[in-house]
C-alpha cells in the first residue's frame, strides 16, 4: 500500500511564481479554417502567468476549437501561438502536453474500464525512465518508478478528495468525480497551463462548488488556467480576466464584471 501524502501540492512541481504576471501564452492573429467557415477569425490573447483567464461565448463561437488549436489537434490555418516564447505551432499533441499544457475535454475522455487510479497512473507514464526489458522483467529501476508512480497517483486523487475511490471503474464513479478525476489526469502532466472546457457542465450545485474550491487550490500552487465556461457564476468567481468570443472574433475581453455589463456580449448572448 502507498502512503498517502497530506493535502498540499507539493506534487505540482513545474511551476515558479518567480514569473507571476509575465505573459505564458500568446495567441497572435489565429485563423482556424473549416472549409468556408472561420472558426476562429484573426484572435489575440495574452494570458499572463498566475491567473484564470476565462473563455466564453455562445455555442459555436469558437472555444473548444481554440482550446484544440492550443493542444496541437488543429493546426491553424494562419497566426501563430507561443507558450513560454516557443511557438507550439506543428508540434504533436503530446509534445505540447510534455512541454506544460494539460487539459480536460468538453466531453469527459476517462479510460471507463480502467479504475481512478489507472486513469492516473496512464498521464504519469511519462516520467518513467524504465526500458522495455526493465519493465518485463520488473527490474529494481521499473519497481521503484511504479512504487513512486503510484504514490504520486495517490497525492493526487487525495488532492482532488477521489483517494477513497481509488479503486473504483471511472465509468462507476459519479459525474461531478469523473470530471474532478480528468482534472487529477490532466496535473499527472506538471502542467504549467490547465486548459479546463466546460468543467462545470452537468454539475449539480454542490458538484460545482467542490469544483471551484478545487479550482482555486490549483491555481493557488501557480498554475494558470484557461477556462471555458458557460455558468457565468464560476466566471465571475474565479476569473481575473475573461474574453468573449462571438462567430470566431473576439468581441470583448477585460475583468469579469465589465465583460458582464458589455452590451455587445448581452447581444451575442441574446441571440442564441
Ligand atoms: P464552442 O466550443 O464555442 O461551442 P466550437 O469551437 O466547438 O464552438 O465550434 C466552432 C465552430 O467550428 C462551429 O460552427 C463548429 O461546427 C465548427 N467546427 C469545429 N470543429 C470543426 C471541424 N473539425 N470541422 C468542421 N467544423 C468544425
Ligand atoms: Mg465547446
Amino acid at each position: 500500500e502507498a502512503e498517502v501524502v497530506d493535502d498540499s501540492i507539493s506534487f505540482i512541481s513545474n511551476v515558479s511564481n518567480a514569473n507571476a504576471g509575465a505573459e505564458l501564452l500568446k495567441v497572435d492573429s489565429v485563423l482556424m479554417q473549416f472549409g468556408g467557415l472561420k472558426a476562429l477569425n484573426n484572435v489575440d490573447l495574452s494570458i499572463k502567468r498566475g491567473t484564470i483567464h476565462g473563455l466564453i461565448g455562445p455555442n459555436g463561437s469558437g472555444k473548444s476549437t481554440m482550446m484544440n488549436v492550443l493542444t496541437g489537434i488543429y493546426v491553424p490555418t494562419a497566426g501563430n501561438v507561443l507558450y513560454a516564447g516557443q511557438s507550439v505551432v506543428g508540434k504533436t499533441s503530446s509534445d505540447i502536453a510534455l512541454s506544460g499544457i494539460a487539459r480536460t475535454f468538453q466531453n469527459v475522455q476517462l479510460f471507463g474500464e480502467m479504475t481512478a487510479i489507472q486513469n492516473i497512473l496512464v498521464g504519469l507514464h511519462h516520467t518513467f525512465k524504465s526500458n522495455m526489458v526493465e519493465i518485463a522483467l520488473n527490474l529494481p529501476r521499473y519497481k521503484r518508478e511504479e512504487a513512486e508512480a503510484h504514490a504520486r497517483a495517490m497525492a493526487l486523487l487525495k488532492f482532488v478528495g477521489l483517494d477513497d475511490l481509488a479503486n473504483e471503474e471511472a465509468r462507476n464513479l459519479p459525474y461531478g468525480k469523473q470530471r474532478l478525476l480528468e482534472i487529477a489526469r490532466a496535473l499527472a502532466l506538471d502542467p504549467e497551463l490547465l486548459l479546463l472546457d466546460e468543467p462545470a457542465a452537468g454539475l449539480t450545485a454542490p458538484d460545482i462548488k467542490e469544483l471551484l474550491r478545487i479550482i482555486r487550490k490549483i491555481r493557488d500552487s501557480g498554475i494558470t488556467f484557461i477556462l471555458i465556461e458557460h455558468h457565468m457564476d464560476v466566471v465571475m468567481s474565479v476569473c481575473d480576466t475573461v474574453s468573449v468570443l462571438d462567430f470566431g472574433q473576439k468581441i470583448a475581453e477585460g475583468k469579469p464584471a465589465e465583460v458582464q455589463a458589455d452590451e455587445k456580449v448581452i447581444h451575442a448572448y441574446l441571440g442564441t
